[in-house]
């Protein structure tokens, strides 16, 4: 009788360790984390995922000293992902802030998260700000059972972000002093495989002339209600939207 999958938990294997769709060999700080921490051994079952949208059920073939070897017993893809390519550009805004707007937004399926430069963000918090919402995004993709681990790009101005945007189909800026509510917008976008990029500002918020370079280059300026939220809940409130939008129905 073959050992039930542990409340499934998921770890974490680079597409180059999967071999033929046979096995996968978890390495590192995921080889610790199995056998060491959860003490898993040969014929327990559980989940890995590459992070490109492959979620593996594997049962734990071999332990070695820094390696575990699994043989794949079935595979699916993208099961829990949306069926639309979301982007948020969030203006730098406090740390640990930005750090639940990464973990909140990766659990809501979105596939790229661009820290935003503009007139008031704060500083580029440097680069091992940027290598923690890398590991946050990673377990935050292991935890909601994500099967594709979100990009964290560059930090990037807002002016050069607008100006090369025009390869998104639908482009929204969130502003508080717009007056248009988001569902007024969204009833006629819903169609799967839609990039969208979602801009939300710092404390501060966008400035006008910020807010009226967006629009005109297309971006849409809705509104998230009338009362003035915290960067961090206009992010996370905005993708929760698309995320249920885009949620494919056969789930
Ligand atoms: N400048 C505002 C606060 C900015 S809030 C003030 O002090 O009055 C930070 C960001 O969250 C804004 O730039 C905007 O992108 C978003 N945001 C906050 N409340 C919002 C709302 N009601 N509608 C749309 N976006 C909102």
């Amino acid at each position: 009788m073959k050992s039930p999958i542990h409340n499934d938990q998921y770890f974490y294997v680079i597409p180059e360790d999967v071999n033929n769709r046979q096995s996968v060999i978890l390495r590192g700080e995921e080889a610790f984390h199995c056998t060491k921490v959860l003490r898993k051994k040969a014929g327990d079952r559980f989940f890995a995922v590459d992070g490109s949208g492959n979620e593996y059920l594997v049962e734990l073939e071999e332990a070695h000293k820094d390696t575990v070897t699994c043989h794949i017993l079935d595979s699916k893809t993208r099961p829990t992902e949306l069926s639309s390519d979301i982007t948020l550009a969030q203006a730098l805004i406090k740390n640990d802030h930005f750090d639940l707007v990464v973990e909140k937004c990766t659990e809501l399926g979105v596939n790229t998260i661009i820290p935003l430069e503009t007139e008031r963000s704060l500083a580029d918090p440097g680069k091992n700000k940027f290598h923690r919402w890398q590991k946050i995004m990673l377990s935050s993709m292991k935890q909601s059972r994500r099967s594709v681990l979100p990009r964290l790009n560059e930090v990037t101005p807002l002016d050069e972000l607008v100006e090369k945007s025009n390869h998104y189909d639908v482009k929204i800026i969130f502003h508080e002093k717009s007056d248009r509510p988001v569902f007024d917008f969204t009833k006629n976008i819903i169609m799967s495989g839609t990039k969208i990029l979602v801009l939300v500002g710092p404390e501060g918020g966008f400035t006008e002339s910020e807010h009226r370079t967006a629009v005109s280059h297309d971006f849409i300026s809705l509104s998230l209600g009338r009362r003035r939220l915290r960067a961090e809940t206009a992010a996370i409130s905005a993708i929760g939207i698309f995320s249920n939008l885009y949620t494919p129905q056969n789930t």
